[in-house]
């Protein structure tokens, strides 16, 4: 089986622009960038997907730390209007948050995605009774952490 590539770049056998680096956690930017600044934050141990996190593996909270830090950091640095957060991960099964830059007069995809998203939410949402959407919040209230 191929070596996952950010437990790669985590072992120094792959290259990559790191911004930051701790204990825990790593950020660098994104090989295939969508916009001008785009950053990975991946934990350096190698857990697939978010809901992987053990609680109380203490994990959770020094990864989304340093999602805040670089999000931060990039908001600083490249003076944008706001930096979209977005974990979905099927690409590259190890936890990794995306840290999408927004700036004034630059092209991003990912706006223009959302921007379709929106559309869809408020002009195509789907058509749930008020009765389903009771019964999955009452769900999601009562599911096991
Ligand atoms: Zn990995």
């Amino acid at each position: 089986m191929k070596e996952c590539p950010f437990c790669q770049i985590v072992a120094g056998k792959a290259p990559a622009r790191k911004v930051y680096e701790d204990e825990h956690t790593t950020a660098f930017l994104d090989l295939y960038p969508i916009s001008r600044g785009h950053c990975l934050v991946i934990t350096k141990k190698h857990i697939p997907w978010f809901t992987d996190i053990e609680p109380g593996s203490g994990l959770g909270g020094p990864f989304l730390k340093t999602v805040y830090g670089v999000a931060r950091k990039i908001k600083n640095a490249l003076n944008c209007k706001y930096v979209t957060l977005l974990m979905r991960g099927t690409r590259v099964p190890h936890l990794h948050m995306l840290l999408i830059p927004s700036i004034e007069g630059e092209e991003n995809l990912l706006d223009k995605t959302l921007g379709y998203h929106h559309f869809c939410q408020t002009r195509l949402k789907p058509q749930f009774t008020e009765a389903e959407l009771d019964a999955v919040a009452e769900k999601i209230r009562n599911a096991p952490v």
